[in-house]
C-alpha cells in the first residue's frame, strides 16, 4: 500500500528528503521515476512527468514502498507534524509486491 498526503499538509517539507525511494514531491514539481534510483541508466524512466499536485506536497505511489526495504516504519508518517501522510487504501499492495518495487527502483 503507497502513503499519501492529504490536504492538512503544511508544506514544511520534513518529508521529502526522508524517503528513501525519492518518492515524494513538493506541489508543483516536476517528477522522475529515475530521481534517486537506479533507474538512473534506463532512458523511458528518466521522462519528466507532470505534478500530481500543485498546491501541496505529494507522493508518487509507483514509487513508494511503505519504506519497505528500508526501515520498519514509513519515514514520512514518523516525521509529519500535522500528520497527514496516511494509508491509501486505493493503492494496495502485498509485502511481496512492496519487496520487488523496491528491487525494481534500486536494482544495481
Ligand atoms: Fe517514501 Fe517511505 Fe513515505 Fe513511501 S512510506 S513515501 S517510501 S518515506
Ligand atoms: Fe506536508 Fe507533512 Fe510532508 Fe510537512 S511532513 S510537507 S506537512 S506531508
Amino acid at each position: 500500500m503507497s502513503i499519501k498526503i492529504t490536504k492538512e499538509c503544511i508544506n514544511c517539507g520534513a518529508c521529502e528528503p526522508e524517503c528513501p525511494n525519492n518518492a515524494i514531491y513538493e506541489g508543483g514539481k516536476n517528477w522522475r521515476m529515475s530521481d534517486g534510483t537506479s533507474l538512473k541508466k534506463k532512458m523511458k524512466y528518466t521522462f519528466l512527468q507532470n505534478p500530481i499536485k500543485n498546491d501541496i506536497y505529494f507522493i508518487v505511489s509507483e514509487k513508494c514502498t511503505e519504506c519497505v526495504g528500508f526501515y520498519e516504519e514509513p519515514q514520512c508518517i514518523s516525521i509529519c507534524p500535522v500528520n497527514c501522510c496516511i494509508f491509501d487504501s486505493n493503492n494496495t499492495e502485498t509485502k511481496e509486491e512492496l519487496i520487488n518495487k523496491k528491487l525494481f527502483l534500486h536494482n544495481k
